[in-house]
């Protein structure tokens, strides 16, 4: 048996954040991880180099049920914090686009770094662990493959339900679930979507296609790349409108942001199809241009065909059949009610000693490295309550 104080149920971003944290404070805390390493999702991140936070990080980059719940907990870890860490350990890193930090080397760089301010704090990890059981008398108490732990505080950290085959599973959710505490009911979210049958026929052979969009869904619009896919569409735009988007719903697609994309065909001496080939050519790719025509061609050339044919191409209406899935969202929405949580502390109301961390809880990032400053600040807010 080992007495702790704080037992840290996960040893991913948010996990390792509230550890380092409370063991600054000097508490005697122990992370358990059931991988046989700790943060594998950072590893994976950004393409390998970690998209670690966004400098433009407000809380209009979160989904919630309570859009301000996680008002405070950002406002007290911020980007800049964050950072300071990153420069401390001499980790490069640059801005791509839009306010994303990425490593400029590689995303390992940030468990090193983790796990060496872990260290700092003596902190404890057990990593490659099975947590067999969860009771709560007096304290809490963990049992483990061949170990049990009592603490007076159990922090749960255990992610989302987002690649599966990485070990995602609904532990947390079932332990909140066992305590009482409310799920806001979860979907994958920044995600990409699968077209109905007659769209897939018409455009899965342009996959690898891309060109800059507005996607729309609900009352969110997003201006990226769309990308098309064997199945449907991916890309930012889709993924950030994916997390707004629900099922049985359309998504609304502007293929020509701010163009007056007709303006040509209007102005041709002799207005027709090679002449409209031209005029999309200019701002789609040419696949995607020729595919258009074909599938959507002006039902004639006077200017109120023209009128509508333009309005199509800014408001292109398609229903997915679906999402691909956990298999391929890069985060999971909804999670523990932040109606059972402090914003605070993140600590349960009803459960004194219960804290629940990063992206179990209900608050999911938009794409741009703001699903980890949360999970920093869900942490760091944890941690600091400890
Ligand atoms: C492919 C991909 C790329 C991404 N890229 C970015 C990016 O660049 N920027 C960004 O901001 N976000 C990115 N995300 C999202 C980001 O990784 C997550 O939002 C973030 O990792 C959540 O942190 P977390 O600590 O809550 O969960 P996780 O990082 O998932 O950590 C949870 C940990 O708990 C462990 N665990 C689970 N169950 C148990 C159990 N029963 N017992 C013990 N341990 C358990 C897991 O093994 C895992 O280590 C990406 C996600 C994916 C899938």
């Amino acid at each position: 048996m080992a007495n702790v104080d704080v037992v840290v149920l996960g040893g991913g971003a948010a996990g390792l954040m509230c550890a380092i944290e409370a063991g600054k404070r000097g508490r005697r805390v122990v992370v358990l991880e059931r991988a046989e390493k700790i943060g594998k999702k950072i590893l994976i991140s950004g393409g390998g180099r970690c998209n670690f936070t966004n400098l433009h990080c407000a809380s209009r980059n979160f989904l919630s049920r309570n859009p301000h719940f996680a008002k405070s907990a950002l406002a007290r870890y911020t980007p800049a914090d964050f950072i300071a860490m990153v420069d401390k350990h001499e980790i490069a890193y640059h801005e791509k686009t839009l306010g994303q930090l990425f490593c400029d080397h590689s995303a390992s760089q940030i468990v090193t770094m983790l796990e060496a301010e872990c260290r700092a704090a003596n902190v404890k990890i057990v990593a490659g662990t099975e947590i067999r059981e969860v009771s709560r008398d007096t304290s809490f108490v963990v049992r483990s493959e061949g170990q049990e732990y009592h603490a007076a505080a159990l922090v749960v950290a255990t992610g989302g339900l987002s690649i599966p085959k990485m070990g995602a599973t609904s532990f947390g959710y079932d332990l909140a679930r066992q305590f009482g505490l409310k799920i806001v009911q979860t979907r994958p979210a920044l995600v990409p979507l699968v077209f109905s049958s007659a769209d897939r026929k018409r455009f899965s052979d342009l996959a690898g296609v891309s060109a800059e969009v507005i996607a729309s869904a609900g009352k969110e619009s997003f201006r990226e790349k769309m990308l098309f896919t064997h199945k449907g569409l991916s890309g930012p735009a889709i993924l950030q409108a994916s997390s707004y988007w629900k099922e049985g719903e359309s998504m609304r697609l502007d293929l020509a942001p701010e163009r007056a994309a007709t303006q040509k065909i209007r102005k041709a001496g002799t207005r027709g199809m090679s002449v409209a080939e031209k005029a999309l050519r200019e701002f789609l790719p040419n696949r995607l241009a020729e595919r258009w025509l074909e599938s959507y061609p002006p039902k004639a050339w006077t200017n109120a065909a023209l009128d509508a044919f333009e309005q199509k191409l800014h408001a292109w209406e398609i229903r997915p059949a679906g999402t691909e899935g956990y298999e391929k969202a890069e985060v999971t929405a909804g999670g523990v009610d932040t109606e059972e949580l402090s914003s605070k502390t993140m600590e349960s109301h009803k459960v004194r000693g219960l804290f629940f961390i990063g992206e179990i809880v209900d608050v999911t990032g938009h794409l741009g490295g703001f699903n980890f400053q949360w999970a920093w600040a869900s942490g760091a807010a944890a941690g600091r309550a400890l």
